[in-house]
Formats: structure tokens, C-alpha cells, sequence
């Protein structure tokens, strides 16, 4: 379905991340951090392909301005912060009117980041595999808490979502079309289970015993969904590039069939927000 319907009701995963930040103000928020000096080697490899001159790019990380977030909660709101950066638009209303315009309080769905892409008329896609409400989350201890009051909002947005104009198509999407989709300068906000993230560069920090980050200990149990933006790839390495909002390190890699793990585990419904560079939606 390209769009939803009264009867094709559909709850997407919600992100609540480690908090890894003690301080909780928004000073620490440090968004719009220009990093092209610093990845410069990084950017744009080019193999040139034998037949007719054509250009296959086979490494890419597109600049994309970092965001901390500042909570537990709001790696979706730092990674659309991201996007608008990336795309030339002021982020400095999404933890304020913005927020308070979604109405979500601290329990932020994936749909409601395609809100946000729809209110500052940036083109996008949300790719989800399941439409109609996924009651077996509500025994989810992530989602277990806010399941009811989250239910009735979101389930209210899917329904309203083709007049809203949020763009949103119930299927897989394959690796494939992630790599084409970054390599047309376009990047794309993921919702990953934070268990099986894995970055090659930072998974050293990684607390041993549990595989979690040093945070709270109950981030270790079960699902824990947290958003990333990936803005990059290697192809040669089968690698992925996205940006952690958990994180001050500018840039993180994973394995393209290990990021897989994470984007389709049990409680993500692989939900993803294409979000397209060119043109408005
Ligand atoms: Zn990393």
C-alpha cells in the first residue's frame, strides 16, 4: 500500500535510546558541527566503470551535520534535526513548537518524523512492513509502558496520513535500495534495535559482559529502538556510514549485513524514512 486507509492501520516502532548524556540540557546540543575537513578522505571515491565512461560511485559519505541528543528519548528528534541541517533548513523549532505541535509528548514513532519531513515539505518515504496495529508489542517491556496512549495517536496519524501527505509504502526494502538511495545524494533516517547496532570503530567502548553501551542496565533488555541516519557506504567493504545521535563521534560504520540484523529485528517493523534531497513533497 502506497498510502494507508481507515482500514489499514498500521504502529511503527518507537525509539526511546539510552540516555548517554548525564547532563540533560539542551546547551549540550551540538548540532551543525561542519565536519567536511575532517572527512574530506572520506568523501565521494569514484570507480570508473569501463563501459561508456559512466561513473559507479563506490564509496560515499555525504556531510551531514551532527546532532546530539540531549535525553533518553529524543534520537528521532536529533536525527530529523540532521535532515533539516543537511537539507539547508533551521532545526531550532524541532524541540520546541515542533514537538509540541506533534503532540507526542516524550514517545516519539517513526511516523512522526515523516510528520516533521510533511511540515517543512521535504520529499520522503516511510517504508514499514506492517500496516494494522502489531498488538503483540504491547507485551513488549519497550513499548509496554506508553502502548494504549501511544495506540490511539498513532493509529489516529496512519488513518490520517494520505491527507497529512505523509508518503508511506508497506514493504520490505532491500540493501540495494538503500545504497541507491544514498548515492543520489539523499540519506535516510532508520529505526535500528540498539542491541544488534554495531559500529566498527566505537563497539570497543562497549561494555563486555552485556554489549551495551555504558548506560543503564536495562537497556539490555529486550528490544531498544533508537534511530540513526545513515548517509553513506562502502562498497568495496560492504560497509555502511550513519550518524549515532547517542554519540560525539562524528561518524559510525557497520557492516551492511549486521546493520540489517538491527534494522529488522523484532520490534522495528524495518521501518525507514527515505528522505530525498531534490525537490519538495
Ligand atoms: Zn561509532
Amino acid at each position: 500500500m502506497s498510502s494507508p486507509t481507515a482500514n489499514n492501520i498500521a504502529v511503527l516502532g518507537l525509539c526511546s535510546s539510552t540516555p548517554l548524556k548525564s547532563s540533560c540540557q539542551l546547551e549540550t546540543y551540538l548540532c551543525g558541527r561542519d565536519y567536511a575537513d575532517v572527512f574530506q578522505s572520506k568523501m565521494s571515491e569514484r570507480i570508473y566503470a569501463d563501459s561508456g565512461g559512466s561513473v559507479t560511485e563506490s564509496k560515499v559519505v555525504h556531510n551531514v551535520p551532527m546532532c546530539i541528543q540531549s535525553y533518553s528519548w529524543d534520537c528521532g528528534l536529533a536525527c530529523s534535526s540532521m535532515v533539516l541541517r543537511y537539507l539547508g533548513f533551521d532545526p531550532h523549532n524541532v524541540y520546541t513548537s515542533d514537538l509540541d505541535s506533534l503532540q507526542c509528548g516524550e514517545s516519539i514513532w517513526t511516523i512522526d518524523l515523516a510528520v516533521l519531513m510533511q511540515k517543512y515539505d521535504i520529499r520522503h518515504k516511510l517504508c514499514t512492513i506492517t500496516l494494522g496495529v502489531d498488538k503483540t508489542y504491547s507485551k513488549e517491556g519497550f513499548y509496554k509502558r506508553r502502548f494504549i496512549s501511544d495506540e490511539e495517536r498513532v493509529n489516529k496519524l496512519f488513518q490520517d496520513a494520505f491527507t497529512l501527505g505523509i508518503i508511506i509504502e508497506k514493504r520490505s526494502v532491500t540493501m540495494e535500495e538503500i545504497i541507491e538511495h544514498i548515492q543520489l545524494g539523499n540519506i535516510a533516517v532508520f529505526l535500528v534495535d540498539w542491541n544488534y547496532l554495531e559500529c566498527i570503530w566505537c563497539d570497543r567502548h562497549r561494555c563486555r559482559t552485556c554489549k551495551c553501551f555504558p548506560c543503564l542496565s536495562a537497556c539490555c533488555d529486550g528490544y531498544q529502538g533508537h534511530y540513526v541516519v545513515v548517509c553513506g557506504f562502502d562498497l568495496k567493504k560492504r560497509r555502511l556510514f550513519y550518524k549515532n545521535p547517542a554519540f560525539d563521534t562524528e561518524l559510525c560504520c557497520s557492516r551492511m549485513d549486521r546493520f540489517d540484523i538491527a534494522r529488522k529485528s523484532h520490534g522495528t517493523d524495518e521501518d525507514v524514512v527515505f528522505v530525498y534531497k531534490d525537490g519538495k513533497s
